[in-house]
């Protein structure tokens, strides 16, 4: 059965949604333990100016500890050249710059039109190529409101093609679908995963990151493997929610995720029983803050790992 990635973005992603700090101690107990529990890849933070979100200010901690971790392999968010610069020198394995695909929003969020936007890709991608090949970093783009933009609407797929091969050309290695939204359907992530991988090369996008939005997150993550999707962000306990939608989780809940997939004979060299285990310690960390997934809560069905004769 074929292996798929798990790329753990809560420390990132769910911890930049809520305004509380969690404490260094804590971050490194929840990375520790998931690495633990068999999590090959954890984004562990990102580095935007610690200014703007005092969440991210121990970014570069994060990733040196991590770094110590065998056989993790250590991703960080970049919104800029600056950010790619501070990664490198903290010795991140992978870099990922988010690439809004609605202009407005980018406009909005980072203030840069595409163009802009493609130009510090390709800065990026010359300062990654700089680097001594034993620390080079993988240099991915996440093409943020891929599926629809809460300012736009509809966001084109033939612009989402295009903006595709402008980040292959700049100069990134892969580029990744991002339903930053939660917009996505299976069938459109069908199709857009199958146009971009026939634009950019088929090991040029592997990646899709899902939220939850509207309750669709695991049925596009299985549109997106059936398409050659090997690579999936999620976050534990769904940490940091949905802004437009009280009561739903952010990204799509990794417990869920991997009992899926365990269910489905997938290999993600994922321990469940301990997975579950680590949901205590962000509870611990973060009293009050709501934590998704039904998998915690149902428990793992009888017989779960024996296969039917
Ligand atoms: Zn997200």
């Amino acid at each position: 059965m074929s292996r798929i990635h798990i790329s753990e973005v809560g420390p990132r992603d769910g911890l930049q949604s809520i305004a509380r700090v969690m404490p260094l101690d804590a971050k490194k107990a929840w990375i520790a333990a998931e690495a633990a529990a068999g999590v090959p890849e954890i984004e562990v933070g990102s580095f935007v100016p610690p200014s703007l979100l005092p969440q991210m200010a121990d970014t570069a901690e994060l990733v040196a500890f991590a770094r110590g971790i065998e056989g993790l392999a250590v991703a960080a968010l970049v919104p800029n050249l600056k950010g790619a610069e501070r990664a490198i020198a903290a010795g991140a394995q992978k870099i990922s710059m988010p690439f809004s695909m609605s202009e407005t929003h980018s406009l909005k969020n980072v203030r840069k039109d595409h163009a802009a936007v493609i130009a510090e890709i390709r800065a990026i991608a010359a300062l990654v190529a700089a680097q001594p090949e034993e620390t080079r970093p993988h240099f991915e783009i996440g093409l943020a409101t891929a599926f629809g933009c809460t300012i736009e609407g509809v966001v084109s797929e033939e612009a989402v093609v295009r903006l595709a091969v402008a980040s292959i050309e700049a100069g990134a290695v892969e580029v990744g679908l991002s339903d930053t939204t939660g917009y996505a359907n299976p069938a459109q992530v069908k199709r857009l995963v199958r146009k971009v991988k026939a634009a950019v090369g088929d090991s040029r996008l592997n990646t899709l990151h899902l939220h939850n939005t509207r309750g669709l997150g695991l049925a596009n993550a299985l549109a997106g493997l059936d398409e050659g999707i090997t690579t999936l962000d999620s976050s534990l306990g769904g940490l940091g929610g949905c802004p437009f939608a009280p009561g739903a989780s952010g990204n799509i809940v990794t417990e869920d995720l991997v009992f899926m997939l365990a269910a489905m004979g997938y290999e993600t060299g994922i321990d469940l029983d301990k997975l579950l285990k680590v949901r205590a310690i962000v509870a611990e960390a973060l009293p009050g803050e709501p934590l998704y997934g039904f998998t915690p809560d149902a428990g793992l069905p009888l017989g779960f790992g024996k296969v039917a004769a």
